[in-house]
């Protein structure tokens, strides 16, 4: 069984003219080490799939697997937990806390369990010089640049060494050569920590580094493709 199983996957969200179908079908699986970038319009239910891979938003039918795991089957204080531990969220707003310092942001997830520990906030520090900002710890998210808060933000994703990573355009707010530094950082951290990563973009550069792309169209995700 593959660490993660995506089966058959549908959602809907029903309106006054009925259910509106955003995705029908939808089947794939990765492994820990394995990435695939999402393409599709505006429109064409990539955050939805998203959200549903991130337990943030439940299917209408199908399953999602996660380690043999299917989150949605986990009482509701579970699958906080599950979701805080296992899944790492960028999106293409940063979602800092300005009143929070660099360091701090990083270790919020790692408050849902009261204090953060010294080996937390170790690896918050390490995290943090892995992304290029071993010098902006007690800076506020206003004092740093656009691609420094996105590099946050992945540190903060990274922090409870999850299973899978989802990226919502994560370069999508950057200009092209910061973009390209955090897709390159993306996965340079992916090979270090061996997460799945799921990235939905409309950056052609940064799906062709991916070694999987597949596009939604009209609710449905073929086979994903490898192109190495
Ligand atoms: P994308 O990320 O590809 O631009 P989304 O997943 O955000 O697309 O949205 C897909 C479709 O689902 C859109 O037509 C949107 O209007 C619709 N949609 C998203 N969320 C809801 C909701 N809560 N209720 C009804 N329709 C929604
Ligand atoms: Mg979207």
């Amino acid at each position: 069984m593959a660490d993660l199983e995506v089966r058959d996957l549908s959602k809907s969200y029903p309106t006054r003219s009925g259910d509106l179908e955003i995705l029908s079908g939808v089947s794939f699986e990765l492994n820990r080490g394995e990435n695939l970038a999402i393409l599709g319009p505006s429109g064409s239910g990539k955050s939805t799939l998203l959200h549903c891979l991130g337990t943030l938003e439940s299917p209408t039918s199908g399953t999602i697997l996660l380690e043999g795991q299917n989150p949605f089957e986990l009482p509701e204080a579970k699958l906080a937990d599950f979701r805080n531990e296992q899944i790492g969220f960028v999106f293409q707003d940063h979602h800092l806390l300005p009143q929070c310092t660099v360091l701090e942001n990083v270790l919020l997830p790692t408050l849902a369990k009261g204090k953060s520990s010294q080996e937390a906030i170790e690896r918050a520090k390490s995290l943090l010089d892995r992304v290029g900002l071993g010098e902006r710890h007690d800076h506020r998210p206003a004092e740093i640049s656009g691609g420094e808060r996105q590099r946050t933000a992945l540190a903060r994703a990274l922090i409870l060494q999850p299973l899978l990573l989802l990226a919502d355009e994560p370069t999508g707010n950057l200009d092209r050569s910061t973009a390209a530094k955090v897709s390159e950082l993306l996965l340079e951290l992916q090979n270090q920590e061996n997460f799945i990563l799921v990235v939905v973009t409309h950056s052609l550069e940064l799906a062709q580094q991916m070694e999987r792309q597949a596009e939604l169209n009209e609710g449905t995700l073929p086979t994903p493709t490898s192109t190495t």
